[in-house]
């Protein structure tokens, strides 16, 4: 689904010629990016016979709502092992992944950090036997695949699209849009953290690791963080207030907000032209905004 967005001014600023790609509206109980990476992750369970899956998250993880909303939609049992502790208050996230059947597990910031340790992850593996361990974030190869997907529904749905904006965390999405979109297409991703300058050769390895030369050309712009991961700027706060009420579309800070506002940061500065014709990924990411008091309008 697409939303033409409205050249009225938001903050002073109209938003050019951008047309959104609605993720966050595919992908039933929740609905965005997570959910295409989890499809290629839920292939991968049912050729391996797997019916359970257990992953990683912060209390207000994207993913690990999105692995609990699947997993009840399509008869997998889940365990979410979640970063924080135990003192912390019941987060709007944590409570819906129960609700949909996922155990959740309460782990100290330093159990958590292991999370990348082979040692650790074989503990967990034996924990929930038999399961697939899917890596925080859906950031996989068989998230790439499931990403390959936004690729497919974008050229049906907007073959002219030329210029492709989204936000990037891991890159795993950016990957599977490089590997599905041909040499026309120039991929423009927008980093949420502040100097992860290993991104572009995290998507490179990605792409290598699937055999993949993709022909469209793709960049990470790194000016665009805010303050970093999950902070939020004056100027972002002020700008997404502002879009909302213009556009009359749902952002949240972590990643959405920071694209839009980079658009419209290279549009005031006259770096890209109002007549240019951008199309722009909402990767959805919503249940998180119940997290911001200062967006409950
Ligand atoms: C996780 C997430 C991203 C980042 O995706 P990566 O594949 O990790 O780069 C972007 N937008 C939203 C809403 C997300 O939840």
């Amino acid at each position: 689904m697409l939303t033409r967005l409205s050249d009225e001014p938001v903050a002073g600023v109209g938003m050019g010629n951008v047309t959104l790609l609605r993720l966050d509206r595919v992908g039933g109980l929740a609905p965005g990016n997570k959910h295409f990476k989890l499809m290629g992750n839920l292939a991968r369970a049912r050729q391996l016979g797997v019916t359970r899956l257990v992953s990683f998250g912060g209390a207000w993880s994207n993913h690990l709502h999105a692995l609990a909303a699947v997993g009840a939609e399509q008869g997998f049992a889940t365990a979410g092992i979640v970063r924080g502790d135990d003192d912390q208050p019941e987060t709007a996230m944590l409570a819906d992944a129960r609700k949909w059947g996922m155990e959740i597990v309460r782990v100290s910031r330093s159990e958590y950090r292991r999370r990348f340790d082979e040692s650790y992850l074989d503990d967990i593996r034996s924990r929930y036997a038999p399961c697939l361990l899917i890596a925080e974030g859906g950031a996989n190869l068989d998230g790439v695949r499931g990403c390959m997907a936004i690729a497919h529904q974008l050229q049906l749905q907007m073959p002219a699209a030329r210029t492709v904006v989204l936000p990037v965390g891991t890159g795993t999405t950016l990957a599977g849009l490089a590997a599905g979109l041909d040499g026309a297409c120039e991929i423009i991703g927008i980093a949420a953290l502040k100097g992860a300058r290993d991104m572009e050769s995290r998507v490179r390895d990605m792409l290598d690791a699937l055999d993949v030369s993709p022909t469209a050309r793709w960049q990470i712009l790194h000016d665009y963080h805010c303050g970093g991961f999950a902070r939020a700027s004056d100027g972002l706060r002020e700008f997404m207030l502002a879009f909302e009420r213009v556009q009359g579309v749902a952002l949240e800070p972590v990643y959405t907000g920071k694209m839009l506002y980079a658009i419209h940061q290279r549009l005031r500065s006259g770096q890209w032209a109002p007549t240019q014709p951008l199309l722009a990924i909402h990767t959805g990411g919503l249940q998180g905004r119940r997290g911001y008091s200062w967006l409950q309008a």
